[in-house]
């Protein structure tokens, strides 16, 4: 029997933290954000904010809901925070060792029971579960960006992941209105195994000078009908993130058809790391983004 999740832990209030966050609170469940500083629990929830009062606007929701759910978030400096919770999400940078100390400074404020998921994108989750005290009680719960739009969410099992783990992060699925896909513990698992390579190919194409960076987006949006371009689409990802994934694809699948673009790795040592920093393939400064190359 799958148990119920009523307290969930998020750690990272970034694009993904505060998107996890937020659904979780309209979903009616309490949940504890955590981050490095204040300031980025502070920007977490002024983000969720925002986003809940566009979907008032939209009619999504209610303002009597958007204000419930901002009532069920509390920021969370420290792990002690978290010794309640059912749940705990860690959606903290794509770095394997900041993922791997993160866990072992969270695991001993956590009570036995509880469940560890993690929003990687990319990183082997039976190679982060070994940095726990529970690896059974390990799950990879990889949600989309934007969250509150995106309906999938993959799961993915550690070796030593338990049934009753996963039944009960699926029911927990559920609840916040999402689609399970099912996806083995390998390199990026199903959707950025095939997302990056296409958005990798896209900066060859535009560092090869095939073509230009509207020029790409237009082809793929008209031509392919995505509706973001593949630049765009990797500046909303952000720039870090996409070569983190294609760094754990070269190195775990060994195949040099994965190898990071030359220009992406440019990018992210400029600090032009997409939306999230105003430059990347475009500069979000002005009124409307205008393309940098
Ligand atoms: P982000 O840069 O927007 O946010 C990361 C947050 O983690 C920052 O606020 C940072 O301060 C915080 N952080 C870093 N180290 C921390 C620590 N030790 N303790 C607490 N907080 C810490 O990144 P993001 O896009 O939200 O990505 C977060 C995770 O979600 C990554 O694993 C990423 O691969 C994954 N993910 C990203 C996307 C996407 O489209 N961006 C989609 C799915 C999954």
């Amino acid at each position: 029997m799958p148990k119920e999740i009523r307290r969930v832990g998020v750690i990272g209030a970034g694009q993904m933290g505060s998107g996890i966050a937020h659904v979780c609170a309209l979903a009616g469940l309490d949940v504890t954000l955590n981050d490095v500083a204040e300031d980025k629990i502070k920007a977490g929830l002024a983000t969720i904010n925002g986003n809940l009062a566009r979907q008032v606007s939209r009619q999504r929701i209610t303002e009597e809901q958007r204000q419930s759910a901002l009532k069920k978030i509390t920021p969370g400096l420290s792990f002690d925070h978290f010794v309640d919770c059912d749940i705990v999400i860690e959606a903290v940078t794509e770095n394997e060792e900041v993922k791997r100390k993160t866990f072992v400074q969270l695991c001993p404020s956590l009570k036995p029971d509880t469940i560890i998921g993690s929003n990687t994108s990319s990183i082997s989750i039976t190679r982060l579960a070994a940095a726990t005290d529970r690896p059974e009680r390990f799950i990879g719960i990889h949600f989309m960006n934007p969250v509150p739009v995106m309906e999938l969410v993959e799961l993915i099992r550690g070796i030593a992941t338990e049934d009753s783990t996963f039944e009960t992060t699926k029911s927990f699925v559920s609840k916040l209105g999402k689609t399970v896909a099912v996806a083995e513990d390998f390199p990026a698992f199903i959707v950025n195994r095939i997302l990056l390579p296409m958005i990798n190919e896209a900066i060859y194409t535009l560092y090869e000078g095939v073509g230009t960076v509207e020029g790409i987006d237009v082809a793929m949006r008209l031509g392919a009908h995505h509706p973001m371009g593949p630049l765009e689409l990797a500046d909303f990802i952000g720039l870090d993130t996409c070569l983190s994934v294609m760094q754990v694809l070269h190195e775990g699948l060994a195949d040099s058809k994965y190898r990071p673009c030359p220009l992406l790795v440019k990018y992210v040592e400029a600090g032009w790391l997409g939306r999230k920093t105003q430059r990347g393939f475009y500069d979000y400064r002005g009124e409307k983004p205008v393309p940098t190359r």
